[in-house]
């Protein structure tokens, strides 16, 4: 168990070291690298989904910015991380990464949520363009508190999907219609999707993403999340596969 934690410390070190990146700096304290390349109008909306506002965005792992969308009908609010140029861009790097706040905030290792997202932040920061977005639907749709019964009910003996049947969910209730709505306004052409997930590719392609390949994420497993992991394989039908770009 002591191994698990020292295994991630000694990523998030890796991180730190590599992240910083020399690059000007402007008299604002902002960095020039990302100035607004990606030139829609803050207010614009597509299907109920409106592009707010775009900021630069400094990070630990590179410089960014970063855009905030509303979604008008389920009053979310979602962002996305954006490195380099990619209104117009084909087979771009891109990450959908929905929210997890146990991992994600907590970096819990029942699961491996935040290390993908690093790994993904990593991914686009070490490329000229790409994209993290960040959907808030926790727990795979169900919500922060319902997600704390189904990780109970697995204390219990449950696995992942058997938790949410359960709870009277289904062991996935992830919408990505917000997701393409905000690929749209980025005014992305087509996309490699940084995913291990073809349930997450197909209903992306399902509201008109073009996605012309496909990234595997691989985290190595810790004997917290091992079954976790197995279950997602075996159940969900994810792929860590590292076979490139094959749909
Ligand atoms: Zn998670």
């Amino acid at each position: 168990m002591g191994g698990a934690w020292k295994d991630t410390f000694s990523i998030n070190q890796n991180l730190e070291v590599t992240a910083i990146e020399p690059e000007t700096e402007q008299l604002d304290g902002t960095k020039r690298l990302e100035e607004s390349l990606v030139l829609i109008e803050p207010g614009t909306i597509i299907d109920g989904v409106e592009f707010v506002t775009d900021v630069n965005f400094p990070t630990r792992l590179g410089q960014f910015r970063l855009y905030g969308f509303y979604d008008h009908q389920t009053e979310e609010e979602h962002t996305a991380l954006v490195r380099g140029d990619v209104r117009g861009a084909q087979n771009l790097p891109v990450r959908v990464h929905s929210e997890c706040h146990t991992g994600d905030v907590w970096g819990s290792l029942r699961c491996d949520c935040r290390e993908q997202l690093e790994m993904a932040v990593r991914y686009v920061a070490e490329h000229d363009a790409g994209i993290v977005v960040y959907m808030r639907q926790e727990g795979r749709g169900i919500g922060l508190m319902n997600k704390l019964r189904a990780y109970k009910l697995q204390e219990l003996g449950f696995d992942t999907v058997e938790a949410n049947e359960q709870l009277g969910f289904p062991a996935e209730a992830r919408d990505y219609r917000v997701t393409a709505c905000i690929l749209r306004l980025l005014g992305v052409q087509s996309l490699e999707l940084m995913s291990n997930n073809p349930d997450k590719i197909e209903k992306l392609k399902a509201y008109g993403v073009n996605i012309s390949g496909r990234i595997p994420i691989v985290v190595e497993p810790n004997a917290h999340n091992q079954s976790y992991m197995e279950t997602k394989r075996v159940r969900m039908r994810h792929n860590y596969e590292r076979d490139g770009t094959s749909l």
